[in-house]
């Protein structure tokens, strides 16, 4: 069994790190959040005093932060404290330039690292089927693969520094554009006095047919687990939706792809949120283009 560090035990990182305590590991968290803490005790982690203190006898540090600028200040803090031969392994979600900035950090103390963001929410982190998208070299990705195990319903290699937080944010930016078409379709639907489930039944086996729809339905009834029969709780929230979105949107901006839906929806879920949508699931976006 393995000595794991875990920094930054939120709402992700707490039921994570649960996992790999079951799993049999020695986890050794830290937050910055009494509360969180407390909660990662009673899931069998050790707390400590600090960030770099968690790290120091760890074989494997997993952060799970809040956006680039956190991850790469942790980094920067542990990297130097860290154990010879030591693995990190970032799940945050954060923009391509800083997870390559946080390899080169870890990089530079002889240390392997991976990006390996995760699709699957709160829920998927408890249940321990995560999706993990990690980029790095094979012989990191080969020792953090079982590490990743009991947090995991599927891991996948998606190539070398970066490429899990690329395939993460080109994931997201489709389903944040299909959320937005399956959201019209209904509301067009509504116009037109079709029903929901008569589109529902059509689409749902037609060439219209996406998560957004079978999975995330965005209106009450066709697929009774969909947020929209519980009044739009997340779920996925669209402030997180639109975190993603506009990390697309950076990402497009300096690598120079076109991505004119990317932005539209980046766009609607700014406006969405400003009216006070951010805390509700990203599906309630249909409430926003209803005009209620
Ligand atoms: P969260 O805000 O609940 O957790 C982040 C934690 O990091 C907080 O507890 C915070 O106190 C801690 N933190 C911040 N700076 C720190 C520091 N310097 N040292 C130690 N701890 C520090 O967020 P979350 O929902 O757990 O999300 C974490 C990451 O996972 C984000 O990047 C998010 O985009 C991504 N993500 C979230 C979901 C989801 O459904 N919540 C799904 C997929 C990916």
């Amino acid at each position: 069994m393995t000595t794991i560090a875990f920094i930054g035990l939120g709402n992700m990182g707490n039921p994570m790190a649960a996992n790999l305590v079951k799993a049999g590991h020695t986890v050794f968290g830290f937050d910055l959040v009494p509360a969180n803490l407390e909660a990662a005790t009673k899931n069998g982690v050790t707390v400590m005093a600090n960030a770099p203190a968690a790290v120091k006898d760890a074989d494997v540090v997993i952060t799970m932060l809040p956006a680039g600028k956190h991850v790469l200040s942790v980094y920067e803090d542990i990297a130097p404290k860290a154990k010879s031969g030591a693995l990190f392994i970032d799940s945050s979600t954060i923009d391509v330039n800083s997870a390559r900035k946080a390899h080169a950090i870890a990089g530079k103390y002889g240390l392997l690292s991976i990006d390996a963001p995760v699709s699957g929410g709160t829920g998927g982190a408890t249940a321990g089927t995560l999706t993990f998208m990690a980029g790095g070299s094979k012989d990191a990705f080969t020792m953090a693969e079982p590490i990743l195990k009991p947090m995991a319903g599927k891991i996948v290699h998606c190539g070398d520094a970066g490429a899990g937080q690329a395939a993460k944010i080109c994931n997201n930016m489709i389903l944040g554009i299909s959320m937005i078409g399956v959201g019209e379709a209904f509301v067009l639907a509504e116009k037109l006095g079709l029903s929901h489930q008569a589109l529902y039944d059509v689409a749902s086996t037609s060439s219209g047919q996406c998560w957004s729809l079978t999975t995330y339905c965005p209106v009450p009834g066709p697929v009774p687990t969909s947020p929209a029969n519980r009044d739009y709780k997340p779920g996925f929230a669209a402030a997180l939706m639109l975190k993603d979105l506009k990390l697309a949107q950076e990402a497009a901006s300096s690598s120079g792809a076109v991505t004119p839906l990317g932005a539209e929806a980046a766009q609607l879920y700014a406006l969405y949120a400003a009216q006070g949508g951010g805390d509700a699931d990203f599906s309630g976006i249909i409430r926003f283009l209803r005009g209620e």
